[in-house]
């Protein structure tokens, strides 16, 4: 599949190349940020990867360490829907065909997201940004509202990277949780009791999106349009690439390494 071909591929632009896109925040030396920074300033950490890499699992995980607000689009987008708001109505359709939700409307919605004060130090974009546009839209925000005013660290990217059996694997096999939004899959992470949540007991349930066809659209979608992103970073010199296939505790303690090494973009 082309998709995890481009994914493997070598890095686009030498050293020259960096610099040239309005993501780029400081001079490089200035992008050399401490452990000790990290501890206080976790900054904007975004995890790039296809439906079903594990991105809101590692994120939750990373949340839970450096204590800054997991941000998945793709969970507040769900919200909406099920509160019926007006956003909701309008994403409800591209969403149910597996289709992205227009960039306008989800920009809107994640600078809402990002502007509340738990995001002050640093936040997990896990779902955001998934085009080109996205990333661009996020460059000048990141620039105008927090690089100066703000927390002032410089953002991590990191590409979760999947098989294409792996990925279809872990989206059939997901059951989450509706109270407290644990992840589980029926094949590698059952629940205790089958159909039911370990921590509250509440019935797991399967995404509307998971089913086979939704999948099939979804996984076109991140091929056409955020799939082009992982040259986007990579021309800017700071992508971290991230084996997930591997085990959980593996995967989890390279998305750490990579928050904490200071190699930012
Ligand atoms: P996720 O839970 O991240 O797999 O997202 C579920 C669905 O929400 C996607 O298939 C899209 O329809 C929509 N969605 C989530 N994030 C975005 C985004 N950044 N841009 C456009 N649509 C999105």
């Amino acid at each position: 599949m082309d998709l995890l071909r481009a994914a493997a591929g070598s890095a686009g632009g030498g050293p020259g190349s960096r610099c040239r896109d309005v993501a780029c925040y400081l001079s490089r030396e200035a992008r050399t940020i401490t452990i000790a920074d990290v501890k206080t300033k976790v900054g904007p950490l975004i995890l790039l990867g296809a439906p079903g890499a594990g991105k809101g699992t590692q994120a939750k995980l990373i949340m839970q360490r450096y204590g800054v607000p997991q941000i998945s689009t793709g969970d507040i987008l769900r919200d909406n829907v099920g509160r019926g708001t007006e956003l909701g109505k309008k994403a409800k359709a591209f969403m149910d065909k597996g289709e992205l939700v227009p960039d306008d409307l989800v920009c809107d919605m994640v600078a809402d997201r990002l502007r509340q004060a738990d995001c002050e130090q640093g936040f997990i974009l896990d779902g955001f940004p998934r085009t080109v546009g996205q990333a661009e839209w996020l460059a000048r925000l990141l620039k105008s509202e927090f690089f100066e005013k703000r927390c002032g660290v410089p953002p991590v990217v990191v590409n979760f990277r999947v098989g294409y059996n792996q990925l279809l694997r872990r989206l059939t096999g997901r059951r989450t949780c509706p109270t407290c939004g644990r992840i589980y899959n029926v094949y590698s992470q059952p629940p205790r009791v089958a159909d039911t949540c370990d921590v509250d007991g509440s019935k797991l349930v399967t995404r509307k999106d998971d089913s086979e066809e939704v999948i099939a659209e979804r996984l076109k979608a991140y091929e056409r349009q955020t799939l082009p992103l992982i040259d986007y970073y990579r021309r800017q010199g700071g992508l971290r690439e991230i084996d997930a296939d591997g085990p959980p505790e593996q995967v989890t303690a390279e998305a750490f390494r990579a928050i904490e090494d200071g190699h930012r973009l």
